[in-house]
């Protein structure tokens, strides 16, 4: 359904045909690139052309390239799962974790994070349909989990991230982020601050867009097969 690789322009353009066909302010979709297993290179190709936003699932290869790039100012989301000794170097070195799914991990961020930067963003990873193999916080863990980020000074809770099962049809993918949303909405009402629904990736950020969107979450399409062995 997807082409393999968009070029950054493309998949800006694609972006705005999907907003324009929802009716939906192209401002309230934000493209994060996800650069895990792609150079050092490859992302400072594409902060040349504007992109702005990286994601990397992995703390020691993302550090790495971090200090490749000191000169770039990108912001850097963490995507990955979160083992809670890599707490404080990820609150000291990231704008945005994505992937908070239990308890221990919030006052770990909380305490690791610098006074002096601005508050850690954060978004509670949900595994909506609770997928026995993947990491995320069940619905019913959500609220509790959100209550304790809100009374951390210094995080600040900003929504929900999802990586629900792969679905190769339109409308299944698109039910799927339908059903999410309604969770999302439902939060909302009582965290009214929230302003992040962070969902759709390569092949299916479409679907992910029409159905409420407000983050996609782009590697392979933008960046083209990630590389398995060594990074140079
Ligand atoms: C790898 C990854 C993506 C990007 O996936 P693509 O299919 O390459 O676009 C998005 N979100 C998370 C959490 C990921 O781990």
């Amino acid at each position: 359904m997807n082409r393999i690789a968009f070029t950054l322009e493309d998949l800006q353009l694609e972006i705005a045909k999907t907003c324009a066909k929802g009716k939906i302010f192209q401002e309230n979709v934000r493209l994060i690139a996800v650069s895990k297993r792609q150079s050092a290179a490859k992302i400072r190709q594409l902060a040349a052309q504007g992109q702005s936003e990286f994601a990397e699932n992995q703390l020691q290869e993302a550090l790495d390239k971090m200090s490749q790039l000191t000169d770039l100012s990108v912001k850097w989301h963490f995507i990955g799962a979160i083992q809670s000794r890599k707490c404080k170097a990820i609150a000291e070195h990231f704008d945005w974790v994505q992937s908070v799914d239990r308890e221990k991990l919030i006052s770990k961020l909380n305490d690791a994070r610098p006074t002096e930067l601005s508050p850690l963003n954060v978004c509670i990873q949900l595994n909506y349909f609770d997928e026995p193999q993947k990491s995320g916080a069940k619905p019913n863990e959500v609220e509790t989990l959100a209550k304790m980020i809100t009374e951390m000074p210094n995080l600040k809770l900003r929504g929900l991230m999802v990586l629900p099962p792969k679905q190769t049809t339109f409308s299944n993918q698109k039910q799927q982020f339908d059903e999410i949303n309604d969770f999302y909405q439902h939060l909302k009402q009582q965290y009214p601050k929230m302003d992040t629904l962070s969902m759709g990736m390569s092949n299916d950020f479409q679907a992910a867009i029409l159905a409420g969107s407000t983050m996609i979450r782009v590697g392979t399409a933008l960046f083209g097969a990630r590389q398995d062995t060594e990074l140079n």
